[in-house]
């Protein structure tokens, strides 16, 4: 006799799950509303943590109780890249219209590693859209990803295929060829990571030094290459950069490109954050030469304000991205007709099979804003980037360290390093504002990284206030316990 409990996860008693369901948005709705009355950022009290120490529960709970837990533990003590005064690192500042479509996306709990299914269609619509953004052909590929760091893989492993052949897949590296990358010694470690997972190593990336402006220094670039290919050295590509992790500089694209084409090298961008300045009229002039790249890595849910996570990964050649990929699978079939349909499949341009449905908060992010009015909220952190410049500029006790050329600002107070990390630390703990810091030319700095739509001139005005106010009680300490 077939004994089954006929028990399934969905709800027992559906009006009660709606009434929870309304108030568990509602609670998102006020969060998302009310932010700027909350400290972008607190420390964590030792029972908060103790709450996420607890045994693996074998007893049904029950949804209000869980729902109860995170607005109380998990909510207040997130990093705070939602909040306007959230300057740190380099962190998007999500939508409420994306928070929605995640909703949704998880309701109808989409695959879209292939098959005969639209939400497939959304991403190649999105794929598309992003063709068309960077002036690329119909034959190039894209595929989102979790982030640029993957973006950064795939590229390389794409021009290793390039440069090596189909044949690297199954014969792997040879030993008479030793490849070797160039990028700036700003790159985003990332970048050295993937060189390590395709099995070239990092070693095999060069970092070439910076001009004035922080940019990769083409003349340097040359330089190296020529000194790689007398020493028999295979070089294969070159991976510039569209906005440094660091201070936001663009390497010059144009005469990269024009190496990469002299040398026959692989063009790859990491776009993590700028690329999407595209969408800007004021910043799109700045990436002029992106359009030629091999492939561009590059992040929704950073300047493109889309939830995490929804990284994106661009190829100008797709016969050869699928060609690095594919593998035939009998499970994996394809057919004409019926559900395994639709050949080829997001899963041929990248090592992940089952995938969530990314496309659908990108594609909800662009119907509902449009390209221009994402493109203005770009261009307005810039502007706010370049008024947090004039703000320390007329501030005797404050000091720039780099040039402002998009959304990153790096200062310092005028002191000692361990006084400014002391600010950083204070800044995060106070709510006020959080930055973070980095180091430039030896010198620890402030980093206010802008790319929150949220963000204002009154939290520019704040971080300022509080940096001062800060640095000051932190000198007059110092003096009084000497
Ligand atoms: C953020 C960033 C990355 C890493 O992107 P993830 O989405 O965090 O994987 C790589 N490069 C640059 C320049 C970045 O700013």
């Amino acid at each position: 006799m077939l004994d089954t409990t006929e028990e399934t996860l969905d709800p027992e008693d559906w009006p009660k799950f709606r009434l929870q369901g309304h108030r568990m948005l509602d609670d998102m709705f006020d969060y998302i509303e009310n932010l700027r009355e909350r400290p972008v950022w607190q420390p964590i009290p030792d029972e908060v943590r103790e709450v996420f120490r607890t045994p693996l529960p074998t007893e049904s709970g029950d949804l209000a109780s869980a729902h109860a837990t995170f607005m109380q533990d998990v909510l207040p003590y997130a990093i705070g890249n939602a909040h306007p005064g959230f300057m740190g690192w380099v962190h998007g500042g999500g939508t409420a219209v994306g928070m929605l479509a995640e909703m949704l996306a998880a309701g109808l709990n989409a695959n879209l590693g292939g098959r005969e299914q639209i939400p497939v269609e959304v991403e190649r619509q999105l794929v598309g859209w992003v063709r068309e953004l960077f002036c690329f052909p119909q034959t190039a590929s894209g595929l989102f990803v979790t982030g640029t760091s993957m973006a950064n893989l795939i590229s390389v492993l794409v021009a290793r295929t390039a440069v090596m052949g189909r044949v690297v897949r199954e014969a792997g590296l040879s030993p008479e060829r030793h490849l070797v990358g160039y990028t700036s010694v700003s790159a985003h470690i990332s970048m050295a990571q993937a060189m390590d997972m395709a099995g070239i190593g990092t070693q095999a990336l060069r970092k070439i030094p910076l001009n004035a402006q922080f940019q990769m220094d083409t003349a340097e670039l040359e330089r190296a290459i020529k000194v790689d290919k007398l020493a028999g050295l295979t070089p294969f590509l070159i991976a510039a950069t569209a906005g440094t992790v660091d201070v936001g500089a663009i390497d010059p694209l144009p005469a990269i490109a024009d190496i990469a084409k002299q040398e026959g090298l692989w063009f790859h961008v990491d776009g993590a954050c700028g690329a999407l300045g595209m969408l800007a009229a004021d910043i799109a002039p700045l990436l002029q030469g992106i359009e030629r790249a091999d492939s561009i890595a590059f992040d929704f849910h950073k300047w493109g304000q889309v939830p995490y996570d929804a990284g994106f990964v661009l190829v100008r050649d797709g016969e050869l991205h699928h060609n690095t990929f594919a593998s035939p699978a009998a499970y994996l079939q394809r057919e004409t007709r019926g559900m395994a349909a639709g050949s080829p499949w997001p899963c041929d341009y990248g090592p992940d099979l089952s995938r969530g449905f990314r496309a659908l908060k990108t594609w909800f992010t662009l119907q509902v804003f449009g390209a221009e009015k994402l493109g203005r909220i770009i261009s307005n952190t810039c502007a706010l980037a370049r008024y947090l410049r004039q703000r320390i500029d007329e501030e005797p006790m404050l000091e720039l360290l780099a040039p402002v050329a998009l959304n990153i600002v790096c200062f310092r107070y005028r002191s000692s390093d361990s006084v400014n990390a002391d600010i950083v630390v204070a800044l995060q703990e106070s709510g006020i504002a959080a930055p973070s810091s980095t180091r430039i030319n030896g010198q620890l700095a402030i980093r206010a990284a802008i790319v929150n739509h949220r963000t204002q001139a009154c939290d520019i005005d704040a971080l300022i206030t509080a940096t001062l106010a800060i640095g000051a009680d932190i000198e007059r300490n110092k003096g009084q316990s000497k």
